[in-house]
């Protein structure tokens, strides 16, 4: 397992597993008869290729989907991974080259259309490729009574039987029937083991709030919770320490943990942890990996998290046991800068950086959510759902309003100013505050001064940070994090796009409003 979490992180550049994805890889990995349950889009590709790569032997693909099998093998090589299809639209050289990396022994992972299958030389040719795993994606096409069904699909039970080797069958079509065909047709019956887990978890609160004293914030929420356990995530380790401090001045009992510390020292924290009731610790990313405490109440973030999948993991941490668990999540526009910076400064390759950027502005996208979270963050994993009733916009609404004038203000006076500047000055300017930098520039002299006038600097703020967290405008680290408009900016300048915003953080921006309910 240790090995599948390098290998995800070195060839598929992922941090961290989606929901689900450890527990099938695993499964798979030992061997095991797998069924996995997944919504579209939630990355069961992954709970295939993953332990391809960490077994011995060719991992045979069968997908109905041809088109979708070219991207993940163009994907895969992309990656330096040893990957061919056999599909009726191959070329003959194509088809030529995977045969031969078949029998030089390169080959990990063969995709293959069902109607290969059809053929009484597919036996053989799974035999000759060593075959050492089935795996068959869109599982349900073997169920005669649905719509996708695939005569073919009936051939892979054989398959198994013959080659003696596991099989892992994917799909997201749930009901209860479908699955007993499945069970029926691809492993004769005898039940495999079987992840069927939606990734909501009703009994969390799902709250953010914008971060304006984070210290205060993060002591009334935990003031609000005394005696229950939780934890708090930093972004440094510094953080944790301060923050156990003030958490233990104000009469709780808290710890830091950090990888910073001695080993010892950490598992102590963590046995006390599991141990006493109502403790708090307060952690850097490093806290959690072995953690299993049924009863975490909650979970604070005093720093956002680093993606929506690394938020999700972190939340999740709480209310394992099912009973109400509660989190709240700060952010700021510093979080925003921190997080980009730390992306462009990384050693990653540019395509990496920019799917990077895209898991951040999910992440973003859910921080600025104009409606229920859950819908958002279940959304992203590929799965539908109803407004929750379990998340601070569920419980307030809020209210939106068209802020395209607004935004377009920003724009003009970020363009205006050649894309040098940060928020600060920029309000300056849209409000037509004459500072001293506002005059030396000239920017007083700009059409778009004083423009804003009809928003107070705090809503502009919050205007600002909206537009950053819908990525209009993006931190250049090349220039001590001016803002710049990104190209998703474009049609709003252009009048070819609108764009809402919240009116209540915009409106409380500088209010202070309490953000614990
Ligand atoms: P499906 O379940 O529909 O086959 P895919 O396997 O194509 O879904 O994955 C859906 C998307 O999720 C892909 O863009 C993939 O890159 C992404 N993805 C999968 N696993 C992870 C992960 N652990 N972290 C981040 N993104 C992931
Ligand atoms: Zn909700």
């Amino acid at each position: 397992m240790d090995q599948a979490a390098r290998l995800l992180h070195s060839v598929f550049g992922f941090p961290e597993f989606r929901p689900g994805q450890a527990e099938i890889v695993q499964a798979v990995l030992s061997g095991q008869n797998t069924l996995a349950i997944m919504p579209t889009g939630g990355g069961k590709s992954l709970c295939f290729q993953l332990p391809a790569l960490c077994r011995e032997g060719v991992t045979v693909v069968i997908s109905p989907l041809i088109a979708l099998m070219r991207d993940q093998v163009r994907a895969l090589r992309a990656a330096g991974v040893e990957a061919g299809a056999l599909t009726s639209g191959n070329t003959e050289e194509e088809t030529e080259e995977v045969f031969q990396s078949i029998d030089d022994g390169r080959l990990k992972l063969l995709y293959m259309a069902p109607e290969r299958l059809a053929s009484g030389a597919a036996l053989g040719l799974l035999r000759r490729a060593r075959c050492s795993l089935i795996a068959v994606d869109e599982a349900h096409c073997v169920s005669q009574w649905g719509h996708d069904f695939r005569p073919d699909y009936l051939r892979i039970g054989e398959l198994r039987r013959a080659l003696r080797v596991p099989l892992a069958a994917f799909t997201a079509t749930a009901d209860e029937e479908t699955r007993a065909e499945i069970v029926n047709r691809l492993f004769d019956g005898e039940a495999p083991a079987t992840f069927l887990r939606g990734f909501d978890r009703p009994n969390i609160h799902l709250a953010f709030a914008v971060k304006d004293s984070p210290r205060a914030q993060i002591l009334r929420f935990a003031a609000a919770r005394r005696g229950q356990s939780g934890i708090v995530y930093c972004a440094t380790r510094a953080k944790t320490e301060t923050l156990a401090q003030a958490l233990r001045e104000a009469g709780h009992g808290a710890v830091a943990y950090h990888g910073g510390m001695e080993a010892d020292e950490r598992r102590q924290v963590e046995a006390r942890f599991q141990r006493e009731d109502g403790l708090i610790v307060v952690a850097t990313i490093a806290f959690g990996m072995g953690i299993d405490k049924p009863d975490i109440r909650w979970v604070a973030h005093a720093d956002l998290p680093k993606s929506i999948e690394a938020y999700y993991q972190e939340i999740g941490r709480a209310g394992r046991d099912g009973s109400p668990a509660e989190t709240m999540t700060l952010y700021g526009p510093d979080d925003i800068r921190l997080r980009r910076s730390q992306i462009d400064e990384g050693a990653a390759p540019a395509d990496r950086k920019a799917a990077d950027h895209a898991r951040l502005n999910a992440l973003l996208g859910l921080a600025e959510a104009l409606g229920c979270r859950r819908q958002v963050l279940l959304g992203y994993f590929g799965e539908a759902a109803e407004p929750c009733g379990n998340c601070d916009l569920c419980d307030r609404p809020a209210q939106l309003f068209d802020a395209t004038e607004a935004v377009r203000k920003a724009l003009s006076a970020v363009l205006r100013t050649g894309e040098w500047f940060g928020a600060g000055h920029l309000i300056d300017i849209l409000t037509g505050s004459a500072t001293a930098k506002v005059r030396e520039r000239g920017h007083d002299q700009l059409p778009t001064f004083a423009v804003g006038r009809d928003l107070s600097k705090p809503a502009w703020g919050a205007v600002f940070r909206q537009m950053m967290g819908r990525d209009l405008l993006r931190p250049d680290p090349d220039r001590h994090g001016a803002l710049r408009m990104t190209e998703a900016a474009r049609p709003v300048l252009r009048g070819e796009a609108t764009v809402t915003l919240r009116r209540d953080t915009v409106a409380a921006a500088g209010e202070r409003e309490a953000v614990v309910r």
